[in-house]
């Protein structure tokens, strides 16, 4: 069931939203050669209890941190370790979710661990556009073929891979509501939009294959065939007249986005 949220409580996931991007920023900017993925989650989890929030992702069907960190191959739900150290030249992703007053916010990135390659910066960089291009068809009356659409032909049109067996989904009082926003499609097909909606678009592209596969951990998912994997999120809401609003992004303006501007 899909739910439709009013005014007040786009409001609550918006405090909630900016919350979030301050504890991405703060990861982000913690991500450096040295510091294992274990120290990320113990920043993450402190970071958004010192905000009266709660981390969502702990304990959510027995994960064990406030924090996926996906290095490399790995796509998605990578658990924090004091065995991963991270080093020059590695792509991370972030991916991380709190709830404030009730209401949640899911948002991810990838982060390059000091100096990175071309190809690691240009895959994260078309990762990005995939969201945004994918993103600004998020309006009222538009379907959710038409998000798919965007964020696959912007990935293939690179020569990369959507992640398939992963999607984005609503997100309100739970993390994970209805409908399931896919990474790729056909335009004019799937569920229509409507005023109101609250979804997390998150497209997961691999410099190679989209087929993945699960670590023995039960919970990392990697590329296939070992090619890099990046990961971008935001929570949005959807308005009949205008582009959406992302929650997790603020200061954001689509009149600074070009879709056409060159991505590297
Ligand atoms: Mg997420
Ligand atoms: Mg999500």
């Amino acid at each position: 069931m899909i739910t439709v949220k009013n005014e007040e409580q786009i409001g609550c996931m918006r405090r909630a939203g900016h919350l979030l991007w301050e504890v991405l920023q703060k990861l982000k900017e913690a991500a450096q050669p040295g510091v294992t993925t274990k120290e990320l989650d113990q920043l993450a989890e402190s970071l958004i209890r010192q905000r009266n929030a709660i981390p969502s992702f702990l304990g959510y069907e027995g994960f064990p941190a406030s924090l996926c960190t996906s290095p490399d191959d790995m796509v998605v739900h990578g658990i924090p370790s004091d065995g991963t150290i991270l080093r020059e030249g590695m792509i991370l992703s972030l991916d991380c979710g709190l709830i404030l007053d009730g209401w949640q916010a899911d948002s991810a990135l990838t982060v390059g661990i000091g100096n990175i390659s071309d190809e690691a910066r240009k895959l994260i960089a078309v990762t990005e556009r995939c969201f945004f291009e994918g993103a600004r068809h998020a309006v009222a009356g538009n379907t959710l073929g038409d998000i798919g659409q965007a964020i696959q032909s912007c990935a293939e049109a690179n020569g990369y891979g959507v992640v398939r067996d992963l999607t984005g989904h609503g997100i309100g009082r739970e993390m994970h509501e209805d409908p399931a926003v896919y990474n790729f499609g056909r335009t004019g097909k799937g569920q229509r939009l409507c005023a109101g909606m609250t979804i997390a678009i998150e497209p997961m592209i691999s410099s190679g294959t989209w087929r993945v596969e699960e670590d023995d951990d039960g919970w990392g998912i990697r590329t296939l065939d070992g090619s890099l994997c990046s990961h971008y999120e935001h929570t949005l809401a959807v308005y009949p007249d205008r582009l959406p609003e992302l929650m997790t992004l603020p200061g954001f303006n689509w009149a600074d986005y070009d879709s056409e501007e060159e991505t590297v």
